[in-house]
């Protein structure tokens, strides 16, 4: 950050210090509220106290120890999102360019997922480090988004609807700052036309985009002018906006090397050139004046809601449904206590249940055995019925046999009397002879 930059920082720190600060000279603490707080006791310093060197302690500090500053670029490939970081920080971040020639073309919904989930993940880390015994958050790494730039295609019509389901996903979540990229591809009347379409259209959708603060006095100025217009826009009704409690501005961004220098009828000079493009106001704004709001929004605001879904998710609340104030003890024994209800309830439906089903098999089996019995006395019977047949009909067979030897016997023996009877008479006829 620049010297002058700090300083600015610091001077605004400082006035509000001065303004909320109250010095206790009996405990030697500083004690913070409004002027006009009844419960703060007004005392005559007898000396220098010397908390107005809080502000110099603090960039001190930040100085010394660093702190972290997110920004997350949303927009299209190839609307200039690496160039603007690139001329913002005076840098070239290391961009390893992916390849574009995917084999297949995967036609994906709700693509704004990705970056909710992405913001939602840098919290969530924020929260377990939070959540930690053992905490370490002086030198945590924060990766939560504290400003996000959202590319807008210059197209000059009005916003695509991605963009405006994607910013309302992620308005609960960041502080989203809208860019108008290439504004030097579409005329000057055009990108005028263009920036109040994008405005109107962001607060007929109800879309909260990042709103510059303008109660802290030294701020104030400077911002108010920024939200009123990054390019003079008096059609768009700043003051109904502010009603509604709407206040933004649409940032437009052209970049002096991407551009050729002559485009759309008029001449580009540098970027510093705040006729050509607002990267000054963008700059001022983002690194020079809000950085700390930014920072702070992302903590107190966005990080709180976060934290607090999450929290009521798992269960945890401030009061019970009286509206008497509940503790974490309170709360976890609660939690307890509903968990193993929970679990005994669970156990005897399963018990339940498994009672019930060897009731069902049992009873199951019974059939099955009741209807085998049935079978297996059918079958007995039936195996009887056919003895009893057979053992008749083997009767009557020896029957029928004894009949027929007896019958045979009585063949055998006339037979056997015929032929003697015959041999007597051929005898007979001999012995005549
Ligand atoms: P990214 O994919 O969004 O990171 O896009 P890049 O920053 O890599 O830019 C893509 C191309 O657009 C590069 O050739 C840049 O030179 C060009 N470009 C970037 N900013 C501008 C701009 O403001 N105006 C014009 N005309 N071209 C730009």
């Amino acid at each position: 950050m620049a010297s002058s930059d700090v300083v600015r920082q610091m001077v605004r720190m400082r006035s509000m210090f001065s303004r909320f600060g109250v010095f206790c000279p009996f405990c030697g603490c500083v004690k913070f509220g409004t002027v006009g707080d009844k419960n703060a006791r007004p005392l005559a310093l007898s000396g220098h106290v010397g908390f107005d060197s809080l502000p110099d302690q603090l960039v001190n500090k930040s100085t010394s120890q660093g702190f972290c500053f997110n920004i997350l670029c949303i927009g299209e490939t190839g609307i200039g999102k690496s160039t603007l970081m690139d001329t913002l920080f005076n840098t070239n971040f290391e961009n390893f360019e992916s390849s574009h020639f995917e084999p297949k073309v995967k036609l994906r919904a709700q693509t704004y997922q990705h970056i909710v989930d992405y913001i939602d993940t840098q919290f969530e880390s924020y929260l377990q480090e939070e959540l930690k015994i053992k905490r370490s958050l002086h030198n945590y790494h924060d990766s939560r988004i504290h400003a996000c730039l959202y590319f807008i295609a210059p197209s000059g019509h009005s916003l695509k609807s991605l963009d405006l389901v994607t910013m309302k996903k992620l308005d609960s979540k960041v502080n989203i700052i809208p860019v108008i990229a290439k504004a030097d591809t579409i005329s000057k009347s055009e990108l005028h036309k263009f920036k109040i379409k994008i405005m109107s259209e962001l607060v007929s959708n109800g879309v909260q985009i990042y709103q510059f603060p303008i109660d802290d006095e030294t701020v104030a100025k400077i911002n108010t002018a920024m939200n009123v217009s990054s390019d003079a826009h008096a059609e768009i009704n700043y003051k109904k906006q502010q009603e509604k409690g709407f206040i933004c501005a649409v940032f437009t961004f052209n970049n002096p090397k991407g551009s050729s220098s002559v485009r759309c009828g008029r001449e580009y000079g540098g970027v510093e050139n705040e006729n050509h493009c607002d990267f000054v106001k963008l700059r001022e704004m983002l690194i020079c004046v809000n950085m700390e709001d930014l920072r702070e929004q992302t903590h107190t605001r966005h990080y709180e809601l976060y934290r607090r879904c999450k929290l009521e998710e798992m269960g945890f609340k401030d009061t019970d449904p009286e509206c008497k104030p509940v503790s974490l003890q309170q709360t976890y024994e609660a939690k307890r206590q509903e968990f193993l209800g929970e679990l005994q309830r669970r156990e005897e439906e399963m018990r339940q249940t498994f009672v019930q089903r060897v009731k069902e098999k049992e009873a199951e089996l019974k059939d099955a055995e009741r209807e085998l019995q049935g079978k297996f006395e059918q079958l007995k019977r039936l195996h009887a019925d056919e003895k009893s047949k057979l053992e008749e009909k083997r009767k009557s067979l020896e029957e029928e046999m004894s009949a027929f030897s007896k019958r045979k016997a009585a063949t055998e023996l006339l037979q056997a009397q015929s032929f003697n009877a015959s041999t007597n008479n051929k005898k007979d006829k001999d012995r005549k002879k």
